[in-house]
């Protein structure tokens, strides 16, 4: 028995056929063609599950973007960068048309999930996972479960305020820390100060070669970074957190910034124990956290 995983972002549709021990057995992309609308997105993923016809298929678990009810597999919510994505049963829908059991969770849930079965919170029970992105996604895992909050919104770590009066951010408020810790961040920073534009490897290689500009944006960035991840500390008192995000190929040259910055946020109660650790699925992290769910929700796990 084999899973079809599929993972649904704003650009790119990423799927794979996955074995019940989370090995991806076969994969592919193909363009989610966001304005073209749901209809067309729901027969690229038929297109996909049919694609694997000839295997025996226990079910389809799939990671979307926006704001999902994963307990029914609902879109509640989010940008609606695909044309009446919210308020689609993509669940209802899928196992409608297949027969198959299919889960749909939010694609920041589905990477902590998917780093607590196979990756970098293995073992663990309680953690909280961070992905620094265009945005700063969050991801709560809970006694094993992901904390989904009273509408499924829950863990949205990148709109926690921590500049007053800062700069101003889509979600209403000014000040979010995805404004200032994000990659989009980073990259607005070192513009800001050189005119140029340029990507994340880019900086951090001149900070590396010993460019005093990007060694202080940088600084600033890791200081808004861990101002945030302080707070997240002090509510949650974890014991993991879990990094994720282009970023984190900086590896433990990056991972030192962020363990001293914080050190110095942090009581000795908050800091005895806690562990930071960067993500380790990278991309697949997505599709694999659907196929736990999957595999939960049909008792084979
Ligand atoms: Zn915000």
């Amino acid at each position: 028995m084999k899973i079809v995983g599929i993972d649904i972002g704003g650009t790119m549709i990423k799927y794979g056929l996955i074995s019940l021990t989370g090995e991806i057995l076969a994969s592919g992309e193909t363009s989610t063609e966001a304005d073209k609308g749901v209809e067309n997105l729901f027969n690229k993923l038929v297109t996909i599950v049919e694609s694997y016809s000839k295997e025996e298929i226990l079910g389809i678990a799939v990671s979307g973007t926006g704001q999902i009810d994963g307990s029914i597999g609902k879109v509640v919510g989010g940008n609606d960068i695909i044309l009446g994505w919210i308020g689609t049963n993509l669940v209802e829908r899928l196992e409608n048309k297949f027969s198959l059991p299919a889960v749909l969770e939010n694609d920041v849930n589905c990477a902590a999930l998917g780093e607590k079965w196979l990756g970098a919170g293995r073992g663990e029970k309680d953690f909280i996972c961070i992905t620094i992105g265009t945005g700063i996604g969050g991801g709560v895992v809970l006694n094993n479960e992901i904390l989904r909050g009273d509408t499924c919104v829950a863990a949205e770590f990148g709109h926690i305020q921590i500049v007053k009066d800062g700069i101003q951010c889509l979600c209403g408020k000014k000040g979010c820390y995805e404004r200032y810790a994000s990659a989009t961040a980073l990259m607005r920073m070192a513009k800001e100060a050189t005119g140029k534009d340029m990507n994340g490897k880019e900086i951090f290689d001149l900070e590396k070669s010993g460019d005093s500009t990007m060694k202080k944006i940088i600084s600033e960035w890791v200081d808004y970074f861990t101002d945030g991840l302080s707070t997240i500390a002090y509510i949650f008192n974890p014991s993991l957190i879990v990094i994720g995000g282009g970023v984190t190929k900086q590896g433990d040259y990056l991972l030192d910034k962020f363990n001293e910055s914080l050190s110095s946020k942090l009581g000795p109660n908050f800091k005895k124990n806690l562990k930071l650790k960067f993500a380790e699925l990278g991309n697949n992290a997505g599709m694999l956290g659907a196929t736990y769910l999957l595999l939960k929700k049909v008792g084979r796990i």
